[in-house]
């Protein structure tokens, strides 16, 4: 039982698409800000059951848009389940806004450009742009969509334990973490089951969205060198979540 993940890496040139596309996500200290409108009331409306199998071979926008939702329902079955071992109550995200256009999706008034994805404070809800994001899907494959996935979703949790560190280095090295130790417990759980090759694409999944290295490190829209960012996808992934400092 349990999602499944599974498909070969893509070629060479998968690192070079993501590093440039993905250095975006999260860009923009205030998308991730927590002084965001607190989460509404409405639950998310994709919750896909965990039964889900499919053929590992295509690469369709059908299979994507359900590797979204599977791994939705896989980080949101894990962060009830954290918070209720605290004695809180979780409250997923509002939505995950797919969008084409520039400016079709704003957060907090600032529009959202192609090329992206961002978890939005403000909205709470997590955006991406449809075409990047299933190019990425189908040169590095599906693994990856659950690490961004998880990244952004991290940062909505973030969000919900008021953590704001000082840089964003720091925040997004820790929603790194987060998202290791999402998939590392899950599929320790049974909850997700990894295929062959699976472990290689998070490892070059998380590699290729490395800063330049020639970026200081406290630069505002810093996310952490590839070493510094594979380092700590990995902590999670096999300590869990007491590898991620929150507190
Ligand atoms: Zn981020």
């Amino acid at each position: 039982m349990g999602a499944r993940l599974g498909r070969d890496a893509r070629g060479p040139l998968a690192g070079l698409l993501i590093a440039a596309l993905v250095s975006l996500a999260c860009a923009g200290g205030g998308l991730v800000e927590p002084e965001a409108e607190r989460p509404g009331a409405n639950p998310p409306a994709a919750s896909p059951g965990p039964n889900t199998t499919r053929a590992d071979s295509t690469t369709s926008v059908a299979e994507f848009e359900q590797d979204v939702a599977d791994a939705q329902a896989v980080a949101e079955r894990y962060w009830a389940a954290q918070f209720k071992a605290s004695g809180q109550r979780f409250q997923p995200i509002r939505r995950i806004i797919p969008y084409q256009r520039d400016g079709e999706v704003s957060c907090g008034g600032q529009p959202l450009p192609r090329n992206n994805a961002v978890y939005c404070s403000r909205g709470d809800f997590i955006a991406y742009d449809v075409a990047w994001s299933v190019a990425a899907f189908r040169q590095v494959g599906d693994a990856f969509v659950f690490y961004l996935l998880g990244h952004e979703y991290a940062h909505a949790i973030q969000v919900r334990l008021g953590i704001n560190y000082s840089f964003t280095i720091q925040q997004e090295l820790q929603a790194d973490c987060m998202a290791g130790a999402y998939l590392g417990d899950s599929v320790r759980s049974g909850a997700l089951t990894l295929a062959e090759g699976d472990l290689e694409e998070f490892r070059e999944g998380v590699a290729a969205v490395g800063d330049d290295p020639n970026q200081p490190w406290f630069a505002e829209g810093a996310h952490g060198t590839a070493e510094q960012r594979t380092d700590m996808f990995f902590r999670g992934y096999e300590g869990s979540l007491k590898e991620c400092d929150l507190g």
